[in-house]
Order: C-alpha cells, then sequence, then structure tokens
C-alpha cells in the first residue's frame, strides 16, 4: 500500500467551502461510478462539487443515487473544462495512468488544484499530490470508506448504497479471491442502512437489453479454445454490434464466460470499434494477466482482470497476434 494522505492537511483544507471535481477512468464501471459517487454525497454536505466522467457509461448503473448530476466531459466540453479550471481540489479514483481519462488527460494534468488519486490498480503514475493506493484491495470502493472513515464521515443510505455497489461489481459479488474479511465487514457496516441489496443486483445484473443476448449468442459462436494453453478467445466485430443494436454495457462480463469451461484458466475478449479493438483478459489461479497485457498489448489492470486497446481494427491481424504471443508467453 502507498499512502501519501494527510488527514490533518486535508481536513484543515476542506474546513471552508471548495470547489471539487472527482473523476475517473473512461467508459466507467459500477467501482468507478460507485466510489465517485460515494465521494460526491458526501462533500457536497459542504462544498460545490461535480462529478465528471470522460465519456457515457453503461444503462443498468443510471439508477445510481445522484447519477442524474454526473456530467460525461465528451458531450460538454467547454462546460467541463470551466469547472476544471476552477476546482480547488480534484479527486482522480479508479484509475492509476493519467491516460485512462482519455480526453480529459490534458486539462488535468494542467490543472493547478490540490489532486488526489484514490486506486487499487498497480504502478501508479506519479502525478497527484496526495496517493493513497492499494492493489491489494479488491475496489476503489473500500478504499473509499476507509478514505471517509479517516475524515470522520458519517455514513448515509447514498453513500452506502454507492459503495455497496462499486465493491459487488468489481469482487464478481464477493466471489474473488482478494474478497477479505474486511470487505465483508465493510459490506456488514453498508447494510446497517436500507440499501435493498437485492434491488441493487436487480439493477445490475437483471436489467439487460436484448441486444445483449443477441450478441452472446454471436459472441459464443466465436469461442476459440487454445487447450494446450488453458487458454480461449472470444470476440465480436462492428458489424455485430450494428446488427444486434448495441448499446454500451452489453458486452459486460463476457469476458468471464469461457472461465466456467473445465481447465480453462485464461480468457480473452476482443471487441473491434470503428477506432480500433478493446481487449478484456480475466484469469483464475496463477496466470498474471496484467504482466500479459502490459508485456504484448501496452495495457495493465490486476493480475486476474487487465484491459488494453489495440489501435488497428483488422480483427484477423489482432488474433494472430494474440496466439503467437499466448504460445510465446507460456513457453517460458
Ligand atoms: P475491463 O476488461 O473490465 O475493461 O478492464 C479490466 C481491468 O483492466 C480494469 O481494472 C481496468 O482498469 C484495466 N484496464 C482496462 N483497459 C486498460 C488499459 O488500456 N490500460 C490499463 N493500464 N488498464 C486497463
Ligand atoms: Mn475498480
Amino acid at each position: 500500500m502507498i499512502s501519501t494522505i494527510d488527514y490533518a492537511f486535508i481536513k484543515n483544507f476542506l474546513l471552508t467551502k471548495k470547489n471539487i471535481v472527482i473523476t475517473t477512468h473512461k467508459t466507467p464501471d459500477g467501482d468507478a461510478l460507485g466510489s465517485s459517487l460515494a465521494l460526491y454525497h458526501e462533500l457536497k454536505k459542504n462544498h460545490h462539487v461535480n462529478v465528471i466522467v470522460p465519456n457515457e457509461y453503461p444503462h443498468y448503473l443510471k439508477w445510481l443515487p445522484g447519477s442524474s448530476s454526473i456530467l460525461v466531459y465528451e458531450s460538454n466540453e467547454s462546460i467541463c473544462n470551466k469547472i476544471i479550471h476552477n476546482a480547488d481540489l480534484l479527486f482522480f479514483l479508479d484509475f492509476n495512468k493519467l491516460y485512462r481519462t482519455y480526453t480529459m488527460c490534458d486539462i488535468l494534468e494542467k490543472s493547478a488544484a490540490y489532486k488526489i488519486m484514490i486506486d487499487h490498480h498497480e504502478e501508479p503514475d506519479d502525478c497527484c499530490d496526495y496517493m493513497l493506493s492499494d492493489s491489494s484491495v479488491a475496489s476503489t470502493a473500500e478504499l473509499i470508506y476507509d478514505f471517509l472513515k479517516h475524515l470522520d464521515s458519517e455514513l448515509s443510505q447514498d453513500i452506502s448504497i454507492c459503495l455497496y455497489t462499486g465493491i459487488i461489481t468489481d469482487t464478481g459479488s464477493l466471489r474473488y479471491p482478494n474478497v477479505t474479511q474486511k470487505t465483508h465487514k465493510i459490506v456488514a457496516d453498508l447494510m446497517r442502512f436500507d440499501i435493498r441489496h437485492s434491488h441493487i443486483h436487480e439493477n445490475l445484473y437483471n436489467s439487460q437489453n436484448k441486444s445483449r443476448l443477441d450478441l452472446l449468442s454471436i459472441c459464443l459462436q466465436n469461442l476459440k479454445l487454445y487447450k494446450d494453453q488453458y487458454a480461449a478467445l472470444v470476440f465480436l466485430m462492428e458489424s455485430d454490434l450494428m446488427s444486434s443494436n448495441y448499446q454500451k454495457g452489453d458486452t459486460e462480463g463476457f469476458v468471464n464466460l469461457p472461465l466456467s469451461l473445465k481447465n480453462i484458466n485464461f480468457s480473452t475478449f476482443f471487441i473491434q470499434f470503428k477506432d480500433g479493438i478493446k481487449i478484456s483478459f480475466r484469469s483464475q489461479g496463477d496466470f498474471d494477466v496484467n504482466a500479459f497485457a502490459k508485456l504484448y498489448f501496452n495495457g495493465g489492470g490486476h493480475k486476474n482482470a487487465a484491459g488494453g486497446f489495440i489501435d488497428n481494427k483488422d480483427m484477423n491481424a489482432a488474433i494472430s497476434y494474440f496466439e503467437k504471443t499466448l504460445k510465446k508467453h507460456l513457453k517460458k
């Protein structure tokens, strides 16, 4: 864990009303948004706070308390630039590298505001005044919980719903190996409030569009197995997205499906967009997909969940390159 946070300084800094911006990574997920909105609900008690996300986020997160106040940078650039320019304090949540904020990168880097990063990815950029970074923790939401405790904040129903969502979405519903006793204790504490946890799961996992099932069917037909490497690949083409009326979030979790097979411990998902191919890697057990993503795909993430992007949209070339690197890497 790296913590350079000076809580006395931050408490003192927050004694007077400040302009605060909370931001997170491109295509924010449940942890990114849950963490951002939990912090937003706390800080807006005494400050002027905006949550700005780089681009659109999935429809199944739009019910989160506070989500209607989120600003999407991509579609409100000049307003957002003004807000960031006037900020006294910036929070960078759930990302370790500034480039993951996409087109916001430049303005964030140039901002003279105090910057605090709270994140759980390995090797964070040294771009902030203060940092709370712990890659052994399963979700940023757990770090936000600790941060709020240090600031002597009172939890609320809204904060608890947001943090619960962050924890659940980043831990596969408390399933992954990095879930600890402390994770469960935090969840127990959040459940002091009437968070209606079943309702949250319904919203997250049982509110899908038909396009998701159409894409799932195509994706499974595209399954490739590499039995000698205990690996699998699934992919979707841009034309599949168009013919199925794809909406953001429809393919969430597809990368996990091959892992349900016996003797498959490494799964890859390629999805073709107009500007390139987005990659997701997942593993179970010892295979380090973060290292694999970094070494061959200029990406990163965690040991069992990582991602990357290829600027070229040629799917055949991407698959051949993947197959080559897979064989090379696992021969070592
Ligand atoms: P996902 O497959 O859900 O998009 O991403 C899985 C994990 O990898 C997440 O923790 C995410 O933060 C990280 N990740 C995804 N894409 C990239 C990337 O291009 N670069 C880096 N460094 N991490 C990524
Ligand atoms: Mn996260």
